[in-house]
């Protein structure tokens, strides 16, 4: 009798000095028995992710090697190289490449601009720009364009100043909103001029454009990111300039001076190219021909290294696959990682995989992605319907001791988004926390100093820890 009190206390005592986070790991109310195993298999995976230096190496070699990996460029190939690799030692039973063709677009080197003026005492004004074509866009010819420039506040002051844009370039003064509390939504906002600035300028016979970079970054940084051409109009070049400069160019214009501007670039489209999406799985032992996909895109802009965009991404998907093969783990289902080709100028690569899937009658249950950058996980966002997505948010307890607090409704991913248009699948993305991501997105400094190993760890154990708990329970 007292050895059992003694025994009890000792539990009592046991669990009192046991971490806070090991403590909340089981579900609370009349989940926390069922989930028991999975709340010590949360552990150890924790225990084996944290303490490996796989996927941040993996990122290192991909950025300081391989670098830049634009769609139909040398580091596309190499990038493919390296996730073969990176797949097979990550100890995949089968790895792939699946060939897609891809855009091939070029920069043709620095983009120039800078513009003119006559300053109070009647003295002509010189001053750079620091700018980046956007993805897609058309050069302006190797001797470049010199027109006046005009300011236009958003789509709506377009229209007004329609017949004052014609042979001009426009200045699209596209603020990145501080007030939304998702910076998503500032970078939809802010970047719909990205996207669709240049034609909607053509339509009024515009010669080019430039935007404000979509960010709210303190540097003067120029980001890039693609446009897209409504084929109605001509074609015309187009820019995005580092927000200090476009503070003073904006400002300059509000005064009402009178700005000539010089804007050069060789940008230009060669004929497609033969990419890949990486696949590696690992093969189910009781549905092999159920699929669940976790990936990222492979391919980057040309002025950096793509590290959080989206070489985070990639190697978590790795990571994934290496961590529940390190465990001993046998999924159930087949866990396929999946780098995608051509996510940033064409999406051929998601498109690809969905096609395909669709042609051969595969049954894909399940696809999560990671492309929002390296950055602390705060939840995932699912597309699914509403009654599955309650019936998970009971796993939810489980996930808070690793930072996930929150399955949101409505998320995935741009190269999982054909999955769920061609064949329902529910889909669902990684959400980071956002503050700093759009400080280096399509910029120069996305580089692989900016990721914490940490932060890139803990983003790939909870997409390993959802993955393991969808493969176990389904949904
Ligand atoms: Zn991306």
């Amino acid at each position: 009798m007292k050895l059992i009190v003694v025994m009890v206390s000792m539990i009592g005592l046991q669990s009192a000095l046991l971490p806070v986070q090991a403590q909340t790991a089981a579900p609370a109310g009349s989940t926390a028995g069922a989930f028991q195993a999975d709340s010590v298999f949360f552990r150890k995976m924790a225990d084996n992710v944290l303490s490996s230096p796989a996927a941040y190496e993996n990122l290192r070699v991909l950025c300081k090697t391989v670098g830049p990996r634009l769609a139909g460029s040398p580091g596309m190939y190499k990038s493919e190289a390296w996730g073969e690799k990176a797949m097979k030692e990550a100890g995949s039973d089968k790895v792939w490449l699946q060939e897609c063709m891809v855009p091939h677009w070029e920069r043709g080197g620095t983009d120039e601009a800078w513009y003119s003026y006559k300053d109070e005492k009647g003295k002509t004004q010189k001053i750079k720009l620091d700018v980046l074509a956007l993805g897609n866009s058309m050069g302006t010819g190797s001797s470049g364009v010199t027109k006046k420039a005009v300011l236009v506040n958003d789509f709506d002051d377009l229209e007004a100043k329609k017949d004052q844009v014609k042979d001009a370039i426009v200045i699209f003064n596209n603020h990145f909103n501080p007030r939304n509390l998702s910076v998503g939504q500032s970078y939809g906002e802010s970047g719909s001029y990205r996207r669709s600035g240049p034609s909607r300028a053509a339509k009024y016979g515009a010669a080019a454009i430039m935007i404000r970079s979509v960010t709210a970054a303190q540097d003067n940084h120029p980001h890039t990111g693609a446009t897209s051409y409504d084929t109605a109009y001509p074609k015309i070049p187009a820019a995005a300039i580092g927000l200090k400069d476009a503070d003073k160019l904006i400002s300059l214009l509000k005064s009402g001076a009178q700005v000539s501007l010089y804007y050069k670039s060789n940008a230009k489209f060669y004929p497609d190219a033969k990419g890949h999406n990486v696949i590696g799985e690992l093969t189910g032992t009781e549905f092999p021909e159920k699929i669940i996909t976790v990936g990222g895109h492979l391919d980057s802009w040309d002025p950096a290294e793509g590290a959080h965009d989206d070489g985070t991404g990639c190697v978590q998907s790795i990571e994934v696959l290496r961590a529940l093969k390190a465990m001993g783990y046998k999924p159930r289902h087949t866990i396929r990682a999946v780098l995608f080709a051509n996510e940033e100028n064409g999406l051929r690569g998601g498109n690809k995989y969905a096609q395909e899937a669709k042609a051969k009658n595969e049954q894909h249950v399940f696809a999560l992605e990671s492309d929002a950058g390296g950055f602390t996980p705060r939840g995932f966002g699912f597309t699914l319907d509403k009654q599955k997505l309650e019936n998970i948010r009971q796993w939810l307890p489980l996930f808070v001791p690793y930072g996930v607090y929150q399955f949101s409704n409505g998320g995935g991913g741009a190269d999982i988004g054909p999955l769920n248009r061609l064949m329902g699948t529910p889909v669902a993305g990684l959400s980071p926390d956002g503050s700093r991501y759009f400080d280096l997105h399509h910029a120069p400094n996305d580089v692989f100093e900016n990721v914490n190993k940490r932060e890139l760890d803990m983003g790939a154990l909870n997409m390993a820890l959802l993955i393991y708990m969808i493969d176990k329970y389904g949904l």
